[in-house]
């Protein structure tokens, strides 16, 4: 699943290509009007598809923000703001083409579910081939209110106090580290890969109880976050599975990942164990997290 690090990279590949330009027509899958009408709302959500396609035309994208795992595409039509809210769920994609036969990798362009026509000439398409991505037309933040609850942007300056409030109420104070640190409530765009390599780092073992950490080790912790996040970012994010940037590009960081994914700890050599942890599997080293 795309964390904080590859939808930023999706964001900053998008920006220069759509930004400034003014949406003509959607038209939608089959598969989502069919999802629709069983009532399952797969990827449009809060809108019919109907709602949904006479919403977008006429609008002009102003600009484009990330927070947490979402892109925000800022709107103006008739001088009024609204929002596209995009999340890429498990294996959602933007492509940026002329037509569809401009998707080369077949499962891309098999499940494009919405397709974006702009007055000049080109077409932003989103594909998703598992269908857990979203999609939401708004007028503000408050018209899906769970976006109001996301931790700050773990760069802003009041993150890291956030971060240690939360750590000390009792919904969260005997929950395992990693399901803490992976709750959007409390760090946000913070996944199981960024998570597993934070932890590693620290040496801290995943399923420790937030109150058995120090308040100066549960510092370095959100510090260590913030770390690997931003490596993330330099490189590209994570090609792993499902996820590219846009277009079908692919980041560089699974290369430097210390140990999602490993069978062997990089730096004793211990076997690593795989662990269940808030429904997540966790890898750890058994011999350097304690
Ligand atoms: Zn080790």
């Amino acid at each position: 699943m795309p964390e904080l690090p590859e939808v930023e990279g999706v964001l900053r590949a998008l920006q220069p290509i759509v930004t400034g330009k003014t949406i003509k027509s959607v038209e939608v899958s089959e598969t989502i009007y069919n999802s629709k009408a069983i009532g399952k709302e797969a990827i449009i959500k809060g809108l019919d598809v109907e709602q949904f396609c006479l919403a977008l035309p006429g609008t002009k994208i102003d600009h484009l923000e990330r927070r947490s795992k979402y892109i925000y595409f800022h709107l103006l039509k008739d001088g009024l703001p609204y929002m596209l809210v995009s999340h890429l769920g498990m294996s959602g994609a933007w492509f940026s083409v002329k037509n569809l036969h401009e998707i080369t990798e077949v499962k891309f362009r098999k499940h494009a579910h919405v397709t974006i026509y702009f007055e000049e000439g080109d077409l932003l398409v989103y594909s998703d081939i598992r269908r857990f991505g979203e999609l939401r037309f708004l007028e503000t933040e408050a018209d899906y209110p769970p976006l109001l609850l996301m931790a700050p942007e773990p760069f802003d300056q009041h993150a890291l106090d956030h971060f240690l409030h939360m750590s000390a109420l009792p919904k969260y104070e005997n929950k395992a580290i990693k399901e803490f640190i992976m709750d959007g409530h409390v760090v946000s765009g913070c996944g199981n890969i960024y998570a597993t390599e934070a932890l590693f780092r620290m040496k801290i073992h995943p399923a420790r109880a937030v109150k058995r950490i120090s308040r100066e080790r549960k510092i370095h912790l959100f510090q260590e976050i913030v770390i690997v996040l931003l490596d993330s970012i330099e490189n590209g994010g994570s090609t792993i599975s499902d996820y590219r940037t846009i277009n079908g590009g692919a980041g560089n960081m699974q290369n430097r990942l210390q140990m999602y994914g490993k069978k062997e700890c990089g730096f004793c050599g211990t076997k690593t164990k795989q662990k269940t942890i808030g429904g997540r599997t966790s890898t750890y080293c058994p011999a350097c997290q304690k």
